[in-house]
């Protein structure tokens, strides 16, 4: 392996998805400098100059090996995955989750790319596009400057700060005996929505849950966007009695099928036209997320719902990725340019490492000379560039690994049935596509 030089990929940004991406590349023999601003120039919200570090939770969720995030996980370990490898090593016992000691994860993370040959780690922040071949997974606190340069590579439309996440919830989890189909005032179809009624006594000990659970305290970068119109629905619960049926709680133009007027209606809009999973819509919040799970499930219709994704706030830079990225991690624009990282769109820990990992692959196998084919949009790795790439660009928004974003099955079969149906197609399928390559399982 040759040492960093002029051949070097510029990788920018030592977090989840950038150390998986530098050390995947210098294990294929590709020559890395790494490029992290921190500990001299820091984030709103990291608090050490760790590489990888974890910003908040310390889980890296399901480890169930049916599970979208544990198949993602076996996948990333058949490349020898760093982000993988040191969370099972720094792991504490969390259930069927993955979780780690965060500090001893992001030192495993720091200690094995210092020692890493091929790979040259400078500590300052990129403000210039670097030469050659480059990977930006600068993640969803980008500085000012490289968000900047961002904007004068991909021009007008090319970012979204997202600030404002709203729970997801598991279709077949749903009692729809409890629940009505309608849009307001009749809009659409008619019926676009499921619509959980509450009459007036329910509303009022909803409110008051929400008023008594747990909130995640608000750092200070945090303060600005909050009050910026994005409200949480604690925050509106706590501005009024009535405040949250003038806002997402708002039975205005909703009748249920006895013609009756319900005295206040959550909404869930379907997030994919197979209806497997629903957005609870306005329901953004910071409430913690155990507190979370048992308010929203006192809803009418909610009370077994399983969270695909929970409510959250939080800054988020990332780019119009369908209109951007090919397949391969290429800026359409500047194809020696990829992104990687929750940049692109993905959400997560975890699906910002896998990214990572892709863009590596990708990028080894070219300058070997393979000729390449994008992972398999069946496998959990091919899912998020397919989610990145061919959805809708005028709708885009970030996503967390879900069997959503694999092409369906073909088949209807009990829940846990298809979890593995989908495991096992994808496990086939990555097995054909690395016989393709030749030694990218390196
Ligand atoms: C407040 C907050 C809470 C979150 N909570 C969770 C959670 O609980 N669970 C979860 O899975 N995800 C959470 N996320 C999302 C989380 O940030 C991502 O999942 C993950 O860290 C993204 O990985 P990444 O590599 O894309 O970005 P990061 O891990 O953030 O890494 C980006 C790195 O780039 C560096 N950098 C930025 N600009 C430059 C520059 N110009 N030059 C050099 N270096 C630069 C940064 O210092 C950072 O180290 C949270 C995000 C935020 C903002």
């Amino acid at each position: 392996m040759s040492g960093p030089g002029p051949s070097s990929v510029h990788v920018v940004g030592g977090g989840l998805a950038g150390t998986e991406c530098a050390w995947q590349l210098a294990r294929r023999g590709v020559p890395v400098v790494l490029h992290e601003m921190r500990p001299e120039r820091s984030t709103p919200a990291h608090q050490t100059g760790d590489l990888a570090e974890l910003v908040c939770s310390n889980s890296l969720r399901s480890d169930d090996p049916d599970h979208p995030a544990g198949l993602l996980k076996r996948e990333m370990e058949r490349f020898g995955s760093l982000v993988v490898g040191a969370a099972r090593a720094a792991a504490v016992p969390a259930g069927g989750a993955l979780a780690v000691d965060r500090e001893a994860f992001a030192r495993g993370v720091t200690t094995a790319l210092a020692a890493a040959p091929g790979i040259e780690i400078v500590r300052a922040e990129v403000t210039a596009l670097p030469a050659g071949e480059v990977v930006i997974a600068t993640g969803p606190l980008t500085s000012p400057a490289m968000s900047a340069l961002l904007q004068e590579l991909l021009g007008g439309e090319w970012l979204y700060f997202y600030d404002a996440i709203a729970p997801i919830v598991e279709g077949e989890t749903l009692d729809r005996t409890r629940l009505f189909r309608a849009s307001r005032y009749g809009k659409g179809s008619g019926e676009d929505y499921l619509n959980s009624p509450l009459d007036r006594e329910g509303y009022r000990a909803f409110r008051e849950a929400l008023l008594a659970a747990e909130v995640v305290p608000l750092r200070d970068f945090e303060q600005a966007l909050f009050f910026e119109g994005c409200l949480p629905i604690e925050e509106l619960a706590r501005r009024g009695e009535e405040t949250l049926r003038f806002g997402p709680l708002k039975p205005v133009g909703l009748r249920a099928p006895d013609g009756s007027r319900p005295w206040a209606v959550a909404q869930l809009r379907r997030e994919d036209l197979a209806e497997s999973q629903y957005n609870l819509v306005g329901f953004q919040s910071r409430l913690k997320w155990p507190d979370q799970q048992r308010v929203l499930r006192l809803l009418p219709g909610l009370e077994r719902a399983e969270f695909v994704r929970l409510g959250q706030i939080h800054r988020n830079t990332f780019v119009n990725s369908p209109r951007h990225l090919d397949p391969f991690y290429r800026l359409r624009v500047a194809p020696r340019v990829r992104l990687a990282g929750q940049l692109t769109g993905v959400e997560g820990y975890l699906e910002s490492a896998a990214t990572g990992l892709a863009a590596a692959l990708y990028l080894a196998l070219e300058r070997r000379g393979v000729p390449v084919t994008p992972l398999p949009a069946s496998t959990a790795l091919g899912s998020l560039a397919r989610h990145l790439t061919a959805s809708d660009p005028a709708h885009f928004q970030p996503a967390n690994v879900n069997y959503g974003l694999f092409p369906p099955l073909g088949t209807r079969l009990p829940r846990r049935e298809r979890r593995a149906a989908f495991a096992a197609r994808a496990h086939a399928d990555l097995a054909a596509w690395i016989a393709a390559h030749p030694g990218v399982a390196a």
